[in-house]
């Protein structure tokens, strides 16, 4: 008995209805990204069946046509691990579950059609008077400094002669100091790998951005955001 497989325009339409995501609840992971060759793209996503193309796979329903299995109707867009899952354990994920899945995914992917997932910027109360911080959280430093940077943060730049000092010649701080990242405040060679640095704003605010992990330049590691705190200009305070 011949397979009742999906038409590639099947397969795009159904990988876009659920904006190339995996449509398991639990899942959702992204199946599509870039491809290192440029004019390319990865797809790690699976057309799967509903209902098996032939008989004897997984939930195949005898009562359908060939035609209804091949149609987009019958067809759930999954991460190859999600593909793989729902037709070892096809008690578990019966129809009825798949098709749930499948209209959950589809509703959330037209609520988020064309809706910016969150702004540029964290939201900030009227009363704080400072320039706007961009969401840094999880970039790369060299992302989130261009970030602040383009938000109008200034780097709060020690003078050169500071290069040597010990806190800042270890670990990661040579890497950092070497790139002309010169507001860095210290390093921290055992742990995370923490370094610190600082901002400064048109309004006197101090912004310290700490970093995290190594630089590892042979696998293209780099270190990234991990907290920060804007300090407010105050008399008693000035550790500049
Ligand atoms: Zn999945």
């Amino acid at each position: 008995m011949p397979r009742d497989d999906f038409s590639k325009a099947t397969k795009d339409a159904l990988a876009k209805r659920v904006g190339l995501r995996c449509s398991n609840p639990a899942c959702r992971a992204p199946t599509s990204g870039p491809h290192s060759d440029a004019s390319k793209s990865i797809n790690l996503g699976v057309a799967a069946h509903i209902t098996a193309a032939a008989s004897g796979g997984p939930r195949f329903d005898s009562s359908t046509s060939s035609e209804d299995r091949a149609s987009i109707e019958n067809a759930i867009w999954l991460c190859q691990n999600c593909a793989k899952l729902i037709d070892t354990d096809a008690q578990a994920y019966s129809s009825s579950t798949l098709y749930r899945w499948k209209v959950a995914a589809e509703g959330e992917a037209l609520r988020g059609i064309g809706a910016p997932q969150y702004s540029e910027f964290f939201p900030q109360p009227p009363s704080a008077l400072h320039t706007p911080l961009p969401r840094i959280g999880g970039h790369d430093y060299d992302q989130a400094r261009e970030m602040l940077i383009h938000a109008g943060w200034q780097p709060y730049m020690n003078h050169w002669s500071r290069g040597g000092d010990w806190d800042i010649a270890f670990g990661n701080g040579e890497y950092f100091w070497n790139k002309g990242y010169h507001e860095i405040q210290s390093a921290c060679t055992t742990g995370l790998a923490q370094c610190a640095f600082v901002f400064k704003d048109v309004y006197g605010n101090k912004l310290v951005v700490i970093t995290a992990g190594e630089a590892v330049e042979e696998i293209g590691a780099t270190p990234g955001v991990w907290v920060w705190r804007i300090e407010q200009p105050s008399p008693e305070i000035e550790n500049g």
